[in-house]
C-alpha cells in the first residue's frame, strides 16, 4: 500500500468516519477512497463503547445541527438496521421528573421535541408512568415513543462492509502520525506507509484536535475526555426496567444524567456518569497519560471550565468512586434498586470539544480548511445521526473538497 494515491482519505474508523465514507462511496463511486484506522478493527473507541440508544432529537436546540441531524439520522438508522438485519428496536423512553422543580424543564423538553418535529410526545402522570415502567417513581414524565436501541458496533461493521463492496479501502492498524500539505497535494504519513490525496476528512474522535494540528491548522478547541462508567443490573433484577428511563437533564451540561438503558441483548445498564478522564483513552481510573493531561492543563479554556464547573466535577468524581452515591442517583428514578443489584460494567470516553473561553461546544462542529475538513465535535447523538452527518458532509463539502 506504500505511496498509494487516493482522491479522499478519511482518518478514523468510528461510526462518523465510516458514515462519511458510506455517503461518499454512494454519491461518488468512482473516487478512490481510503479510511485509515489506528486500531485493529472499526468501532474500538466511542462507537463501540456507548449506550446504544437511537436518540429521538428531543433534547437539542431547534435549528441546531444536532437537532436536524439527530431527527433525520434516527429515521435513517432505523431504516438502515431494518434493511441490513441489524439488531434494533424502537422501544420508546420516559424522561422522569422526580421533583416539582423539574416540571418546567420537562415541559420545555416537550416543546423542544415538538419544535424539532417529533410526534407522539406525551406528558404523563404517575399512573400511566407505572403502566409503562412499573418500578419508576416520578411526579410526571415525558413519554418519547420514537427512541430506540441498536447495536452500533454491528452498524459500523456493516458500514465498513458496504464501503468495501463499493470499492473503498479500509486500512486498520494504520496510525496517522503526520500530514504534509504542499500545493494541492496532501500526504498522510502513517505507521503503514504514506498516502497521497487531494482531499482529507479528519474524523479522529478523541484525537481530532491533534490531527487538525498535524495538518497545520489551529483547531481553536481542545478535546476533553469525559469517561462514562456503567453498572449492570444483575439478571434477577432486570425486571425493574422495561426499556429506557432517563432523568430530566441539567441544562448546564451536555450530558444526560445517569439513566437505565436496556441493551439490544436484553441486559440492563445503569449510567453513564461523566467524569473528567486523565487520558483520552482513559477507560479506567488508573489510566493517566501525561501528554494528554499536560495539554489540557496548558489550555486556558480548561481552567475557565474548571473554575465554572469544579463543584459538579468533584460530585461526579465522588460518585464514580462511591457505589452508594451512584445508587442514590439511580434511586431517584427507581427507588427499589439496591447496591447489591448492581455489578460493575464497562465504560466509554466521550470526546467533548472545549472552547478557549471555557464553554463546552454544544453543537456538532465541522471546520473546513482548504481541501481538508475537520470534524471536531461529534458527541452524542452522533452515533444515531451518523448517516445524516455523512450525507451533510458530502453535501456541504463536495465542492470545497473537489469531490464532484
Ligand atoms: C459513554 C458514551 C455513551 C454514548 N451513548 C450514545 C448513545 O446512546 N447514542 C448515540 O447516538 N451516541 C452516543 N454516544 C456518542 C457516540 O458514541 C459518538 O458520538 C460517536 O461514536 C462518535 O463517533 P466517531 O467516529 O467520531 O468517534 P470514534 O468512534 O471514537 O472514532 C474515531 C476513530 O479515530 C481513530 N483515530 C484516532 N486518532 C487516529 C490516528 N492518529 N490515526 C488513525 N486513526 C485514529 C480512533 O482509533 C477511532 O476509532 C455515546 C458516547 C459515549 C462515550
Amino acid at each position: 500500500m506504500r505511496d498509494s494515491r487516493f482522491n479522499v482519505v478519511i482518518i478514523g474508523g468510528g461510526i462518523v468516519g465510516l458514515g462519511v465514507g458510506l455517503a461518499i462511496t454512494r454519491r461518488f463511486p468512482a473516487l478512490r477512497l481510503v479510511v485509515l484506522e489506528k486500531e485493529d478493527w472499526v468501532a474500538r473507541h466511542q462507537s463501540g463503547h456507548n449506550s446504544g440508544v437511537i436518540h429521538s432529537g428531543v433534547y437539542y436546540k431547534p435549528g441546531s445541527l444536532k437537532a436536524r441531524l439527530c431527527v433525520a439520522g434516527a429515521a435513517a438508522m432505523v431504516k438502515f438496521c431494518r434493511e441490513h438485519g441489524i439488531p434494533h428496536e424502537v422501544c420508546g423512553k420516559v424522561i422522569v421528573a422526580a421533583e416539582s422543580e423539574e416540571l418546567a424543564r420537562l415541559e420545555q423538553l416537550r416543546q423542544r421535541g415538538e419544535a424539532n418535529g417529533l410526534t407522539g410526545l406525551r406528558l404523563i402522570g404517575p399512573e400511566e408512568l407505572r403502566e409503562i415502567e412499573p418500578h419508576v417513581r416520578g411526579i410526571k414524565a415525558l413519554f418519547v415513543p420514537s427512541t430506540g436501541i441498536a447495536d452500533y458496533a454491528a452498524v459500523c461493521r456493516k458500514y465498513a462492509e458496504i464501503i468495501a463492496a463499493r470499492g473503498g479501502t479500509l486500512l486498520t492498524s494504520a496510525v496517522v502520525t503526520g500530514i504534509r500539505r504542499i500545493g494541492a497535494e496532501i500526504t498522510v504519513e502513517t505507521s503503514r506507509g504514506e498516502f497521497a490525496t487531494t482531499s482529507l476528512i479528519n474524523c479522529a474522535g478523541l484525537f481530532s484536535d491533534r490531527v487538525a494540528r498535524m495538518a497545520g491548522d489551529d483547531p481553536d478547541v481542545l478535546i476533553v475526555p469525559f469517561r462514562g462508567e456503567y453498572y449492570g443490573l444483575v439478571p434477577e433484577r432486570a425486571s425493574l426496567v422495561r426499556s429506557l428511563i432517563y432523568p430530566v437533564p441539567d441544562p448546564r451540561f451536555p450530558f444526560l444524567g445517569v439513566h437505565f438503558t436496556r441493551r439490544i441483548n436484553g441486559k440492563i445498564d445503569a449510567g453513564p456518569n461523566a467524569v473528567l478522564a486523565l487520558a483520552r483513552e482513559g477507560y479506567r481510573h488508573r489510566d493517566i497519560n501525561l501528554r494528554d493531561l499536560s495539554q489540557s492543563l496548558a489550555f486556558a479554556g480548561f481552567w475557565r471550565m474548571a473554575s465554572r464547573h469544579w463543584r459538579n466535577a468533584v460530585g461526579e468524581f465522588r460518585r464514580s468512586l462511591s457505589k452508594p452515591l451512584f445508587v442514590r442517583a439511580l434511586q431517584r428514578l427507581v427507588p427499589e434498586v439496591r447496591e447489591q443489584d448492581l455489578i460493575a460494567g464497562g465504560s466509554g470516553v466521550r470526546a467533548q470539544a472545549l472552547k478557549r473561553d471555557g464553554a463546552l461546544v454544544d453543537d456538532f462542529h465541522f471546520v473546513p480548511s482548504g481541501k481538508v475538513l475537520h470534524v471536531l465535535n461529534v458527541p452524542s447523538p452522533a452515533a444515531t445521526a451518523s448517516l445524516a452527518i455523512g450525507e451533510t458532509i458530502v453535501e456541504t463539502a463536495a465542492r470545497a473538497l473537489d469531490l464532484a
